[in-house]
């Protein structure tokens, strides 16, 4: 887009959010660290999901130092349900490393703040933007959406091409004295307005300056990124009970092996024994690593998908008398001070 256009667009742009913009509580912020975890939260997870965390995870960690402070458990269970636990346990480590190298202030610097971990270009420039006023682009997938849209942008997402395209076209638009409110005015646009299906082009402030719509490509743009198809993997599960009706759970730590429950996919969750493989030999020897007996009942299955696997989960049953190491039996009903990732949950009330 000329820097003419892009400049009146904007305007408008600014105008529309200024009237439309739902009201969401990390918009009522300029605290880094608040956006910082909301704009994690809000990877790969709906908004309406985010609200019932955001609020209960800053009352339990307000600040920087609270949260670098706190046990990784402690973490994992305020995040338990909201997925992608990776996510957290970066943030985590994102925060320690704020507190290491900058006295507990998360950095104005642009630099500083991407060398955090877990803090990636999107992030980084969240924060930038939106609580340092900084002129720093983000692109997500509703700021892709409408820029691709805008530019008639051919490249697929995801492909360099694309992401250089999205990027500089970002950059454009972030170069104002309001980034933030005009990064998250794009953001809102693509959220509510030019959505992925059916965009309500009629009431965009955006249309007058929108090729696709010209164009008439709207339902042809962005194009997709071609995914493949998602890997299909077998587990076993083993829910051993003691008398009480307590189950066994074990922390995974990551390993150097690999694969599903070596990798970091689950370290640091509390989990059912699970291992890749099936039928009753792999059941049978994680009973016995364990020092639990298993049951004869056949065993049930639980489907759980991942972003790029499919777990078919056999759900075996065992009695147990005590947990061995660091396993801990656990009341099944009693599970939120523990980080428990929904797969295990989903075990578990498959055997009850
Ligand atoms: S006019 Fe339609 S396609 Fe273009 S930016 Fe607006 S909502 Fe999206």
């Amino acid at each position: 887009m000329k820097a003419a256009d892009r400049s009146r667009a904007r305007a408008k742009l600014v105008a529309w959010f200024g009237e439309h913009a739902r009201a969401l509580p990390w918009r009522q912020t300029s605290d880094p660290y608040a956006i910082w975890i909301s704009e994690v939260m809000l990877q790969q997870t709906r908004v309406e999901t985010v609200l019932r965390y955001y609020d209960r995870f800053l009352a339990r960690f307000p600040t920087v130092r609270a949260l670098a402070d706190a046990s990784e458990d402690d973490v994992l269970s305020m995040w338990s349900g909201l997925g992608y636990y990776r996510r957290a346990r970066l943030l985590h480590e994102g925060v320690k490393a704020v507190v290491a190298r900058h006295g507990g202030r998360v950095p104005e610097d642009a630099e500083a703040r991407r060398a955090l971990p877990g803090v990636g270009r999107y992030t980084a420039g969240a924060i930038g933007s939106i609580a340092f006023d900084r002129p720093e682009p983000i692109v997500d997938g509703n700021v892709a959406r409408v820029l691709s849209r805008l530019d008639v942008i051919e490249h697929a997402i995801g492909t360099p091409a694309s992401e250089k395209a999205l990027w500089a076209e970002a950059s454009a638009w972030a170069a104002h004295d309001a980034p933030g409110t005009v990064n998250q005015a794009l953001m809102e646009l693509g959220a509510t307005v030019c959505t992925p299906t059916s965009p309500r082009c009629d009431a965009c402030p955006l249309r007058a300056w929108c090729g696709a719509r010209r164009a008439d490509r709207v339902d042809e743009l962005p194009v997709p990124r071609v995914k493949k198809a998602p890997k299909e993997v077998s587990v076993v599960a083993l829910v051993a009970r003691d008398r009480a009706g307590h189950a066994l759970l074990v922390k995974h730590e990551a390993n150097d092996e690999g694969g599903l429950f070596g990798g970091d996919l689950f370290k640091g969750l509390w989990s059912v024994p699970m291992q890749e493989g099936e039928g009753r030999g792999v059941a049978r020897e994680l009973a016995e690593l364990h020092g639990a007996a298993l049951d004869l009942a056949e065993p049930r299955q639980v489907i759980h998908v991942l972003t790029h696997r499919r777990l078919r989960v056999l759900v075996h049953q065992g009695r147990i008398a005590k947990a061995r190491g660091t396993g801990r039996l656990v009341d099944p009903d009693a599970l939120d001070g523990l980080g428990v990732a929904t797969l295990t949950k989903k075990v578990l009330a498959s055997a009850r």
